[in-house]
């Protein structure tokens, strides 16, 4: 074993002294620089990112967005009131009547964050009016 510098004040150490003499910062190998595969990588990850949809909706629970929870295709005004392990739940309070809601994280087709807010798209049963109204012969 040689000499070592320490990392912190840069100060000589001898070989056995497992902290350094002058900051008592223990032992450690150098750093070693990151490959440049690595910085490619890094310009692609915000550490502080959310990395799952339960997440994003916790910076934005208790805030209104927007979500398809009545007509497939059309985003209605709620209250996020809940994000919870499984599920988050929104309330529907337009109207007389609240209605509370509870969706599966894995109901969730995509997000949208647009002018600061969020917009929510869940996975609903699409059935064109007319089609069973119209020449639609169940057969038995
Ligand atoms: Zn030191």
């Amino acid at each position: 074993m040689e000499d070592w510098t320490c990392q912190d004040c840069k100060a000589i150490n001898e070989a056995a002294s497992p902290n350094c003499w002058n900051c008592k910062a223990p032992y450690r190998l150098p750093s070693v620089p990151p490959t440049a595969e690595e910085i490619r990588r890094s310009q692609f990850v915000n550490g502080d990112a959310p990395t799952t949809f339960r997440e994003l909706f916790l910076k934005r629970a208790g805030d209104m967005v927007l979500i398809n929870c009545e007509e497939p295709s059309k985003q209605k005004s709620a209250c996020l009131i809940g994000v919870h392990g499984e599920y988050f739940s929104i309330l529907d309070a337009r109207g007389k009547q609240q209605t509370l809601r509870h969706y599966p994280y894995s109901a969730i087709l995509s997000c949208a964050e647009h002018d600061g807010a969020l917009s929510i798209e869940v996975h609903r049963q699409v059935f064109t009016k007319g089609a069973f109204a119209v020449g639609m012969s169940i057969p038995l």
